[in-house]
């Protein structure tokens, strides 16, 4: 007999993959006894009562006592959402994903119904979400078609102490629309706009400066609970941190009182890689010490796998869980006693040399470490191994800089026109970047092409804007598809990634010099690194050659990386990565003179080298190619002052080649 269901035609859901909504209920009702138990909840009709009679508030609390989770619950309790969404902005987008998760089953709705997440390529959220966690990236991309955010009620930016240059942005961007709205029913008697309220979130107690940047917004401190954490350094720097947290692990799996570990690493490959060496270690644990389980978190889980990180360890194990710096404030674990702290992190800034996004390791700020540390002491005392020493923890920069103090004022505007803010000068920044240095951008963007004679962006300009690297090398790259050459562009900017590739130990100074002859090119530095890479990869980066050919095979690492993730994003915006120029160099060489005519030299009569812009006498740096040659123009990218204006990265090209590669540029001023 044919089954029922099939005989429509169409094939029609048997089952129901989600939970069953009385399910759903028993949980939320479950739930609840938690939420009552967390610190905030003694403040909740305050909060409340604050966000009512206020535009903006700013709430500071400890990691963990509640905020994230149950300020939106309240508001939406307090009726606040009756007349739009009320939305949290997040930076990172694993986080996103589990709070949404987590308050939707705190509310008792399916995910997607009350309470909803949106981020790039997943969006969850539906008309019916009056609940809505996003990126910062997401709703920066909502301004594009709604200017005024007429859909939302509340916006909540969260993670506020991060400082990314996107939540700067939308700081200026949601203070704007707050003041446009308030006009428009005021001034303009307008019935169908509704206020916008504004509640910032910090984990850190520096609040003074939202609150006077919104109008002294009131700020409130929600206290956590904290017990007290033991801090233990190692006495030697660890040159490999991976090794030494996975050493660190099963120390504490041995010794120490139950509770779980949490481990801070940098990214996802090294959390897969230190997962898969601690289950091969547990297999030898001794019979009587229980099981380690690592739990490691990252963006493309599913939600089964993701709820684990939440779930208790099963008696007589105990869990470890590898996370990047997304547990150091955005979402909290529970149960956690033991941290170990590599001091490291991807920062989702910069890497100041070419401007790249979060891909080199740096050492985190003491602000984080503290923060990192905190996470021990939530439930009882507990115990923070640092692996690194005490010495190198003073060392360390005291805050976080704000990303928008670090990345280059180029990028920054360029993203700025991108979502839509074209006077930039009037832009209500937090920190405001000085009117000169902005001018002095906008021109060079203008010369870039990046921007039009009305300032407008240009098609090039919006594609640099995409790219994930300052606004000349993204130019460059640009460049390297119409003259068929990014594959060599790609990994010349790749090695100008890292400080150097080679290494000269001053006891072998000599030596060091005369085995990179044979990778020097007359032609200047940007064909000395490529030759030096070709090789490295003809002998498979063999650490031995690299030994005695003075290669720092760490940094070329460094180098492999990057080029992978610029060939990554090459592909995904439709750029062939792949095309080449073979051997005929000049044209990789043009390509970066279109990035760089800024940085462009010529030969005096006196043999000493004028740029062209402001004219300063520039030196060619003793570890360059170049160094001591003479040619008729240089291009180079970066100038050092030490005791001489110092040129490094440099290459020779001709003069005629300079009007060709930026006409916007040397048409005005050489013709
Ligand atoms: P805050 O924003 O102040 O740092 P949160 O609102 O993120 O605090 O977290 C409040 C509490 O909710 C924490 O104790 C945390 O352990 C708990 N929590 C958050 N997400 C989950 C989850 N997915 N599963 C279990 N507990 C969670
Ligand atoms: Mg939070």
């Amino acid at each position: 007999r044919k089954l029922q269901h099939q005989t429509d035609g169409k094939s029609k859901k048997l089952f129901n993959k989600e939970p069953a909504t009385a399910d759903i209920i028993a949980r939320a009702k479950d739930l609840r006894k938690h939420r009552q138990s967390l610190p905030i909840h003694t403040a909740r009709e305050i909060i409340i009562q604050e966000v009512k009679n206020n535009a903006c508030v700013v709430i500071v609390g400890e990691t963990g006592s509640g905020k994230t989770t149950q300020i939106p619950q309240y508001l939406l309790e307090a009726g606040l959402a009756a007349h739009g969404t009320i939305a949290i902005t997040q930076p990172r987008r694993v986080a996103a994903i589990n709070l949404a998760r987590r308050v939707a089953d705190e509310v008792g709705t399916p995910l997607g119904q009350k309470v909803g997440y949106s981020i790039r390529f997943d969006d969850t959220s539906s008309k019916d979400s009056m609940i809505k966690y996003m990126t910062d990236g997401i709703m920066l991309r909502e301004l594009l078609s709604d200017p005024l955010l007429l859909r939302y009620s509340v916006i909540i930016l969260d993670e506020a102490h991060e400082r990314t240059l996107r939540t700067d942005i939308l700081f200026g961007m949601v203070k704007s629309i707050q003041k446009q709205r308030s006009d428009m029913i005021e001034k303009d008697g307008r019935k169908d706009i509704r206020p916008l309220k504004i509640v910032v979130m910090s984990a850190t107690l520096d609040a003074e400066k939202f609150s006077e940047y919104f109008y002294n917004a009131k700020i409130m401190y929600i206290s956590g609970r904290m017990y007290p954490v033991t801090i233990l350094n190692t006495v030697e720097p660890q040159s490999d941190y991976v090794d030494a947290a996975l050493v660190t692990s099963f120390q504490i799996h041995q010794d120490e009182q139950p509770g779980d570990i949490l481990v801070f690493l940098t990214g996802q490959e090294e959390i897969e890689s230190l997962e898969k060496l601690i289950e091969e270690y547990a297999v030898d644990l001794p019979a009587q010490v229980g099981k380690l389980i690592p739990c490691p978190i990252f963006a493309a889980q599913d939600s089964a796998t993701q709820q684990k990180i939440f779930e208790p360890a099963p008696l007589g194990t105990r869990k470890v869980i590898l996370a990047t710096n997304i547990a150091e404030t955005s979402i909290t674990i529970p149960n956690i006693r033991y941290v170990i702290d590599t001091g490291c992190h991807k920062s989702r800034g910069y890497n100041a040399k070419i401007g790249i996004e979060s891909l080199l390791v740096e050492p985190i700020s003491k602000s984080s470490a503290r923060q990192r540390s905190g996470r021990a002491g939530r439930e009882a005392p507990g115990l923070c191994f640092r692996l690194y020493t005490e010495d190198s923890f003073d060392l360390l920069d005291e805050d976080t800089v704000p990303e928008i103090k670090r990345c280059n004022l180029e990028s920054a505007i360029l993203s700025l026109k991108a979502t839509g803010v074209d006077d930039v000068t009037r832009f209500d920044f937090m920190d405001r970047p000085s009117k000169s240095g902005m001018l002095r951008s906008l021109e060079h963007l203008y010369a870039l092409e990046a921007l039009d004679d009305e300032g407008k962006l240009t098609e090039i300009g919006k594609k640099m804007a995409a790219f994930p690297v300052d606004p000349p090398y993204a130019k460059v790259l640009l460049q390297s598809e119409k003259m068929e050459c990014t594959k060599e562009a790609i990994e010349i900017i790749s090695l100008l990634s890292v400080d150097t590739i080679f290494s000269s130990p001053s006891s072998k100074r000599e030596e060091a010099n005369e085995a990179r002859q044979k990778f020097t090119s007359i032609d200047g530095d940007h064909l000395t690194l490529l030759n030096t890479l070709r090789a490295y990869e003809s002998m498979k980066g063999d650490r031995d050659w690299c030994r005695e050919n003075f290669i720092n095979s760490r940094h070329m690492r460094h180098v492999l990386d990057v080029r992978a993730q610029l060939i990554q994003f090459c592909e995904r915006i439709g750029i062939n990565p792949k095309k080449s120029c073979g051997h005929e160099y000049d044209i990789v060489i043009k390509c970066f003179l279109a990035g760089f005519f800024a940085n462009t030299a010529l030969l005096q009569p006196d043999a000493t080298y004028k740029s062209i812009v402001g004219g300063l006498t520039v030196s060619i740096h003793p570890s360059s190619s170049l160094f001591g040659k003479k040619r008729e123009a240089i291009v180079y990218n970066e100038l050092v002052f030490t005791t001489k204006h110092y040129i490094r990265g440099v290459s020779a090209v001709e003069s005629a080649w300079l009007s060709h590669a930026a006409p916007k540029y040397f048409g005005q001023r050489h013709a």
